[in-house]
């Protein structure tokens, strides 16, 4: 099991999910691959949750996927 924290991305302000392994390491924003370094912030104290529990607009999280998606493909394309 694998503990991760939410970070948002100093880039494009949206929340990235990184593992409490890489803090201190520079890591790249899941959404736009900015670069930057992993850091403890609010929510890391002591709020490490293996399930986000924030409200999450379905409809949203399903933009994200295909999004995510859609970057892998272009990586491959190019
Ligand atoms: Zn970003």
């Amino acid at each position: 099991m694998s503990i991760r924290f939410t970070q948002s991305c100093p880039t494009c302000g949206r929340r990235v999910q990184i593992r409490a392994s890489l803090m201190g390491y520079t890591v790249a924003c899941q959404h736009c691959n900015a670069e930057f370094v992993a850091e403890c912030t609010d929510v890391c104290q002591g709020s490490v949750e293996p399930q986000a529990t924030e409200t999450v607009d379905p409809l949203m999280v399903r933009v994200e996927e295909a999004l995510q998606r859609a970057a892998k493909q272009k990586a491959v394309v190019n």
